[in-house]
């Protein structure tokens, strides 16, 4: 590994390539995406801005492929 490497992810809201340590993680629990540094498994990755938070959000055929697995956000969750 380079020296000085910082690993870089894509947030899923708006494509935008940053360090990881810039970056909210998403991942599955039993399903349902919930926000983790520690939770293992698939994650996805997504700006600070709400912004970009409600367009992951809303493009559930991305976080579905993103993860391999039909998401649940907590919203959909609440509406059962
Ligand atoms: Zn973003």
């Amino acid at each position: 590994m380079k020296r000085g490497h910082v690993p870089v992810r894509t947030c899923k809201g708006c494509g935008a390539r940053r360090p990881k340590g810039e970056l909210r993680r998403f991942v599955l629990e039993k399903g349902v995406m919930v926000e983790s540094r520690i939770f293992p498994g698939r994650a996805v990755y997504c700006c600070r801005q709400e912004s970009c938070l409600e367009r992951l959000l809303k493009n559930k055929k991305g976080l579905n492929r993103a993860f391999r697995y039909k998401v649940l956000t907590k919203q959909d969750r609440s509406i059962e």
